[in-house]
């Protein structure tokens, strides 16, 4: 009805304006040369009419014609973005896939569509990285360094494989780098303290690290690594401050004390953590003043006085009074520490000792000998140092596992380890064997855990 209406109004004003036109009177005369033309003033106001709606057309084609180059150049560029754009999405989901061969291939043609973007050269890495292509990853990494704005990418991927090749050393180079780019990430806070665990910059590695119930380890390793006296003792006795019953930080504190002229601060050091948690490495550091053997038995008294019931009293006790020659009071220490169910081989391999020292090269003590000797082969496992991560045994105690390279996994082992079904994943222990752990929910990690018996290790205390 509108279009009627507009229709209708438009006849109306065309019929109405060639009326008006047609009723200017006069004639229109042009002369160009011998030409002249002559008409009425409707039809020469006709004619100028369709002459400008002409060169308008004839303008407007002229232009078309000198616009088809340019036309055809951006009509091309944005075909290739469209290409490129789809070929990007396709990267992605072959990346989200996992499927390498499609991922590598959609990155280089998305790279050869839209150039040397941080977006493409990003997923020609990731791409490579996916297919195992470090050598593609590290050049499109290495691209993306250079592109402003976003070499923080390229400098990032880099520190990932220098990371993974354990190549600390570029590693390090790259994270302050990284760090220069974008400073203050929290991922990058993350790498260093972990580069700083890495490379043994234990006092880097405390000033980058949160809270971390590894901080004592820390500190015993940074009292190590420094030369300046001073710094040290102020390393070790934060690591005392922080665990007091860490037998490693109680005795880096009190070697430093001994060092430096203070033996009766660094023997309450030791004498405190005895109560708490004794070992015989705090034993071997209190009695290593002393040759005497007498003078040594009097001294683990008073040691063990602090928490006599313990086993680890009762052993350093009995060893003491074996090498004094108080052979009664040995037995007495070891019968003791049976009585309280311990079965450790160092207390077979004391008694003994025992045996040979009170008996002689007599009938009955050798017999009583070898009782004490079959009953070594037998008995429990001494406790010792392993890796709470790897399982490895290590003779002494040290800040990083020398197997798995883990730092703070370190541990006294001191409790008796029954054969039985472990998860080898979360380590929980499980009456029966099943598929899935019940505790990590880990698949196929439940094993057999036979008793392993740590060898070459001492067998007795100081
Ligand atoms: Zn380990």
């Amino acid at each position: 009805m509108a279009k009627v209406i507009l229709f209708l109004v438009a006849a109306s004003v065309i019929v109405a304006v060639a009326w008006l036109l047609a009723g200017i009177p006069g004639q229109v005369v042009a002369s160009i040369g011998s030409f002249t033309i002559e008409t009425s003033t409707p039809v020469a106001i006709l004619a100028v009419a369709v002459l400008v709606v002409a060169i308008l057309v004839l303008l407007g084609l002229l232009r078309g014609l000198w616009n088809i180059p340019r036309i055809g150049v951006t009509w091309r560029r944005r075909h290739r973005a469209e290409a490129g754009e789809r070929a990007v999405t396709r990267v992605l989901v072959a990346l989200a896939a996992g499927e390498q061969g499609p991922a590598r291939k959609e990155a280089r043609q998305a790279r050869k569509l839209l150039g040397e973007s941080p977006q493409t050269l990003l997923l020609t890495a990731e791409a490579g990285r996916l297919a195992g292509r470090e050598d593609e990853a590290e050049e499109a990494f290495r691209a993306l360094t250079n592109q402003a704005g976003a070499s923080f990418l390229g400098f990032r991927g880099l520190l990932r494989q220098a990371v993974d090749r354990k190549d600390w050393t570029e590693a390090l180079m790259l994270a302050r780098q990284a760090e220069a780019a974008h400073p203050g990430t929290a991922w990058l806070r993350q790498q260093r303290a972990e580069l700083a665990l890495q490379t043994g910059n234990w006092a880097e590695a405390l000033e980058l690290t949160g809270p971390d119930p590894n901080r004592p380890t820390y500190y015993v390793a940074a009292a190590d690594a420094e030369p300046d006296p001073a710094r040290a003792l102020a390393f070790a006795k934060q690591a005392w401050k922080q665990a007091p019953d860490f037998v490693p930080g109680v005795l880096a504190y009190a070697t430093r004390l001994r060092a430096a002229g203070s033996e009766k601060r660094a023997q309450a050091c030791v004498l405190e953590a005895w109560k708490r948690s004794p070992h015989p490495d705090l034993a071997a550091f209190a009695l290593a003043p002393l040759t005497d053997p007498l003078a040594r038995a009097q001294a683990a008294k008073r040691l063990a006085a602090t928490n006599a019931a313990n086993p680890e009293s009762r052993i350093l006790l009995a060893r003491t009074a074996l090498d004094a020659g108080l052979t009664g009071e040995a037995r007495h220490q070891l019968e003791a520490a049976q009585a309280d169910g311990v079965r450790q081989r160092r207390l077979s391999s004391i008694l003994a000792e025992l045996e040979e020292q009170e008996r002689g090269d007599t009938e009955a003590g050798r017999l009583a000998q070898r009782e004490a000797l079959r009953q070594a082969a037998a008995a429990d496992p001494d406790p010792h140092w392993q890796c709470t991560s790897c399982h490895a045994g290590v003779a002494a105690w040290q800040p990083k596992c020398p197997t798995c390279g883990k730092a703070g996994t370190i541990q006294w082992q001191s409790d008796r380890r029954p054969s039985g079904w472990q998860c080898t994943s979360c380590h929980a222990g499980v009456a029966a064997w099943q598929p899935k752990c019940p505790t990590c929910g880990k698949a196929g990690t439940i094993q057999w855990q036979s008793d392993r018996r740590p060898s070459g290790l001492s067998v007795v205390a100081a």
